[in-house]
């Protein structure tokens, strides 16, 4: 990209040592992926420079012809990928979507009960430091000390707490969501039921997860994770007063001028989804994040639920002398990216925790399989095995690079 290179060499530069981060590293942090290349360029595309407020066909501002047809196109791609009839396609972010579903169906101090963060849970699921659990009165349930989600004491908690939305969906669970079973409890309690999919929309997306729909009132998703789309947010509904409601929410409510290039982009990530080499990729995802945990458990390493249903392990180390921060640091100095994270029954700060999050999405983009987790596995438990020899650390990050370069990240960087 000579205009950058040309016209700001700071960033040029940084694009380039990120670039080589990205290509010499395992990046197996569970909630990243790298998008394809026509994405990348979608995003640097000319709608970059284009004013859209409001939806198709009734616009704040003139010019909007061609961003009415990105829009709509990424929502009816939208629509026919999740198999719902409304997509709101305009939140920047996961973060946003649901801000939005919020806004939307509660008033302040209304009841919200979600998964708690230091069991799997996301920040905007009712947790204290986020607007979600400042602006509305969150209540949480967990897991159990296996790591699972016990559904009937969810009903039991719902019965207590009688919330007006009820939050499911995880960012570190290793296992499936029952959506049907949340609705149940939903339907008990009268509460809407709002499925957060973030982390596993694109598992949903090819059938290799359970889908939310017809289950849940509304659904969230980000668009950058296991959807291997651009960063951004999307909300979805089979109820057209909550698709009025969820699109007054996000324009005038929370949000001015849609990303029209992100919309763009995310039509085009919508494509990818949509295509049978899609169904190929989620499988893969699974297969490789199921032999990672079944390596991990043969070395004597502890999987939070004792193994994986989707593209993660929640490694545990409670009854390891060394913490998440201990191994995410000693595995960074490897060469793999990961990210510490709380365990059920957690002893630790947040700050340290007792586990590590491990994701498969990003390196099945690269084109890895079993052959290749196995060995990334096997490499992971020798670091864990001998935490504080850095020597190794460095001898193993020499190996994984060989390994890595085999594996083209970008044909063509985009920056
Ligand atoms: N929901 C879940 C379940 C997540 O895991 C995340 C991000 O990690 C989000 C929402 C928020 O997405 P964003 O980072 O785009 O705001």
């Amino acid at each position: 990209m000579s205009f950058l290179k040309e016209y700001d060499k700071e960033i040029f530069d940084l694009c380039e040592k990120e670039l080589e981060r990205q290509t010499n590293h395992l990046e197996m942090i569970a909630s990243e992926n790298f998008t394809l290349p026509a994405v990348m360029e979608t995003m640097g595309s000319v709608f970059t420079n284009k004013y859209a407020e409001g939806y198709p066909g009734k616009r704040y501002y003139g010019g909007c012809e061609y961003a009415d047809g990105v829009e709509q196109l990424a929502i009816d791609r939208a629509c026919k990928l999740f198999g719902c009839s409304y997509a709101n396609v305009q939140p920047h972010s996961g973060s946003q979507a649901n801000a939005a579903v919020y806004a939307a169906l509660l008033n302040a101090g209304d009841k919200l009960l979600g998964m708690d963060l230091s069991h799997g849970g996301h920040l905007t699921h009712g947790s204290k430091p986020s607007f979600s659990g400042k602006n509305y009165h969150s209540f949480t349930y967990g897991v159990e000390l296996d790591g699972r989600m016990n559904y009937d004491k969810i009903m039991e908690i719902a019965k207590t707490v009688q919330p007006k939305i009820i939050v499911c969906g995880a960012s570190a669970y290793a296992r499936e969501i029952d959506f049907a079973k949340f609705r149940e409890i939903a339907d008990a309690v009268g509460a809407i039921l709002f499925a957060d999919i973030a982390h596993v929309a694109g598992l949903v997306a090819a059938g290799e997860h359970p889908s939310p729909f017809p289950h849940a009132h509304v659904v969230t998703t980000t668009t950058h994770k296991t959807l291997a789309g651009p960063r951004g947010g999307m909300i979805m509904t089979n109820d057209e007063e909550i698709a009025k409601k969820v699109n007054s929410a996000i324009f005038p409510g929370i949000q001015g001028g849609p990303l029209v290039h992100v919309i763009a982009a995310k039509a085009v990530g919508f494509k990818y989804n949509l295509s049978p080499e899609w169904k190929e990729y989620a499988a893969q995802v699974k297969a490789n994040a199921k032999i990672l945990g079944e390596v991990l458990i043969k070395r004597g390493y502890e999987l939070v639920s004792g193994g994986t249903d989707n593209h993660l392990v929640l490694l545990s180390f409670i009854n390891r002398d060394f913490s998440g921060k201990d191994a995410d640091i000693a595995l960074g100095n490897a060469g793999i990216t990961v990210n510490k994270n709380t365990v059920p029954g957690e002893t630790r700060s947040p700050f340290v925790t007792s586990g590590i999050r491990i994701g498969s999405p990003a390196l099945t983009s690269r084109g890895m399989k079993e052959k290749e987790f196995e060995f990334i596995a096997n490499k992971i438990a020798d670091v864990l095995d001998d935490i504080n020899n850095t020597e190794l650390q460095e001898n193993i990050k020499k190996e994984l690079k060989t390994l890595a370069q085999n594996f083209v990240v970008y044909n063509q960087p985009t920056y």
